[in-house]
């Protein structure tokens, strides 16, 4: 599907002199290694979690866009993030793009700074209806791809049958998302707000467009919620399961439970995200009343773990004081 000519592009070639490697993600985008993650996220990135897109142009007339998809270091320029341009015509702008292009809709910067304003004052995001992939569906049977998502569910992730069905969660055999499972995600009145999608071939993850930092998965305004970074974390976990989708608490998650504090709290990330645990129960200590760290054991992340040892764990959480 990847048009390899593009690895003779202009684009391609400044980047690859300033990250070295350098993955063709799309007609739009590439992929490299995240130079922030080391310090924003604690983990070095050899996942190629920074995606830029080189021919986006922003309203004040920077060109070229990223978004690391674990740190969520964002930005405009590519001067900024340090890749140099041979030429003022170095880099095709945004009509000169490859005709017929498709992005993945990852970079919503345009409508993030309309609403920058809104947001400090405290109001909302814009609203914007989200629909489902067309090729969503839950008839796992119908096809072979339908019943490899539900053997990769159920065999590989251990979800249950009603796990399945009360999540709502689907999957596509066809378009963009085939292959992948599908994970609406509603808000506390069971209203469509996001979807998150997850290859069963790999490792990909798609994101539904849209902005997303007030998205958690599975948010009900529980009284206890155990945060967790992934979906199948939450999904272990139960009800009481709300996932952050990543490491980090983003500014209107932050909000939501700043303005709706659950009386019960517990930080459960995976392992290797004992500072940004800290600091998101730091954050929140003086709106939760309880609240508490828990930790999987340095091999496991939580979606791993069986019922027994999710609940030792939860039960051994410890409180910041
Ligand atoms: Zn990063």
């Amino acid at each position: 599907m990847v048009d390899t000519s593009r690895m003779n592009s202009e684009a391609y070639q400044v980047l690859k002199k300033k990250f070295g490697r350098v993955m063709v993600e799309n007609s739009n985008e590439y992929r490299v290694c995240c130079p922030k993650c080391e310090s924003r996220a604690h983990k070095k990135d050899v996942k190629f979690k920074l995606y830029i897109n080189p021919y986006k142009v922003s309203k004040n007339g920077k060109r070229g866009t990223w978004n690391c998809f674990r740190c969520s270091y964002k930005g405009w320029g590519l001067d900024t993030l340090g890749v140099q341009t041979t030429s003022e015509s170095a880099l095709p702008s945004r009509e000169e793009a490859p005709a017929g292009s498709r992005t993945l809709n990852i970079f919503h910067e345009t409508k993030k700074l309309k609403t920058t304003s809104e947001e400090k004052s405290g109001e909302g995001r814009e609203e914007q209806e989200v629909k489902l992939p067309t090729k969503f569906s839950t008839e796992w049977s119908s096809s072979l791809t339908g019943r490899a998502c539900y053997e990769y569910l159920v065999k590989q992730r251990g979800l249950s049958v009603s796990t399945i069905t009360d999540y709502n969660i689907g999957f596509c055999s066809k378009g963009r998302y085939a292959g992948h499972i599908v994970f609406p995600i509603t808000d506390q009145n069971n209203k469509l707000i996001y979807f998150v999608t997850r290859s069963i071939y790999e490792k990909t993850y798609f994101n539904c467009p849209g902005p997303n930092s007030h998205v958690f998965f599975n948010y009900k305004n529980q009284e206890h919620i155990v945060l967790t970074e992934g979906i199948f974390d939450a999904l272990a976990v139960g009800t009481d399961g709300v996932a952050l989708l990543g490491k980090i608490l983003k500014k209107q998650q932050f909000k939501i439970l700043k303005n709706s504090p659950p009386k019960y709290l517990t930080v459960f990330l995976d392992a290797d995200a004992f500072k940004d645990a800290n600091t998101i129960a730091e954050k929140l200590e003086s709106y939760v009343q309880h609240i508490r760290i828990a930790a999987p054991p340095r091999d496991k992340d939580p979606g791993n773990l069986s019922k027994a040892e999710l609940n030792d764990i939860l039960e051994d959480a410890w409180y910041l004081k």
